[in-house]
């Protein structure tokens, strides 16, 4: 029997395997198992300093780490850059925004779609005219992106990020990720800094936007109706270790989970 050709739109199988992080005596993560599953998003919470930033860090590959393996599509991934994991389609924000102040919303979230050009720096300076179709194709493709927010960014497109509101300027790095095309979305805290309209309006619009990009989405966050709303797993982190993972309710209802995290939220 000939085996069943993948699903093209769903990408993002993440399997990671007893990933260990040592800071000096402290281990930050201790051995940790978790695994995304194509097209789905699954949540971490832990309080702070149970390691979620750091295990972001390792599945980005900025921060190294002890592993038996770390798979992405069946293909290990864990010996590679940061830079080889982002053009695998592995995109992430940061707990602190990282952006380019002085650019504009537009070439901000452009940038996101750098690993996706065909055509070389010297055809884009050349301005030849593939290189002129592409950049409008993946333009297009952006704003459509874009015009999930409402009219958060649409009517800001030309405006300098430093001009932005916090709630703005967030958006417009999750945008970024995603504009991407990525097959693994990783969200650090993205409601951190966002009133509750906000927040729930981003949880509104996460599912939509992964579902566009046909991604597996990791969301670190603290709300846990954020995760319920958006997440479909979570993983409960406590000192680096697993405490437990289930569906949302099942988290939830875990006397561990309460005592650890939830009951002193
Ligand atoms: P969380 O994101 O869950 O709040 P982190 O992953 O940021 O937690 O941190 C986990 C633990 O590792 C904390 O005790 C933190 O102080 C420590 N840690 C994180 N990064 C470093 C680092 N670069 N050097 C030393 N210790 C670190
Ligand atoms: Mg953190």
């Amino acid at each position: 029997m000939k085996a069943p050709v993948p699903e093209p739109r769903h990408r993002g199988h993440l399997r990671v395997e007893a990933v260990t992080v040592r800071f000096g005596g402290l281990k930050a993560l201790d051995g940790i198992d978790i695994e995304l599953e194509p097209g789905i998003a699954t949540g971490v919470i832990g309080p702070n300093g149970s390691g979620k930033s750091t295990l972001l860090n390792v599945l980005s590959g900025v921060q190294p780490a002890e592993c038996t393996a770390i798979r992405l599509d069946g293909q290990r991934i864990d010996g590679l850059t940061a830079a080889a994991r982002a053009r695998l389609g592995i995109a992430r924000t940061f707990q602190a925004l990282r952006l380019f102040d002085s650019l504009s919303v537009l070439d901000n979230v452009m940038m996101g779609t750098h690993r996706l050009h065909r055509h070389g720096a010297l055809a884009a300076c050349l301005h030849l005219p593939d290189t002129r179709r592409e950049q409008r194709a993946l333009r297009d493709e952006v704003v459509e992106m874009l015009a999930v927010f409402g009219t958060r960014l649409l009517p800001r497109l030309d405006h300098q990020v430093v001009s932005l509101s916090y709630a703005n300027r967030r958006r417009v790095e999750i945008a970024r990720a995603l504009a991407a095309r990525p097959s693994v979305l990783l969200l650090d805290e993205p409601c951190a800094g966002m009133n509750p309209a906000e927040t729930e309006e981003l949880a509104e619009q996460l599912p939509r936007l992964a579902a566009m990009a046909g991604c597996s989405t990791l969301l670190v966050e603290h709300k846990m109706h954020v995760i319920s709303s958006v997440c479909r797993q979570v993983y409960v982190l406590d000192h680096g270790t697993l405490l437990m993972h289930g569906t949302p309710t099942e988290v939830q209802a875990d006397e561990r989970v309460v005592e650890a995290f939830l009951g002193v939220e």
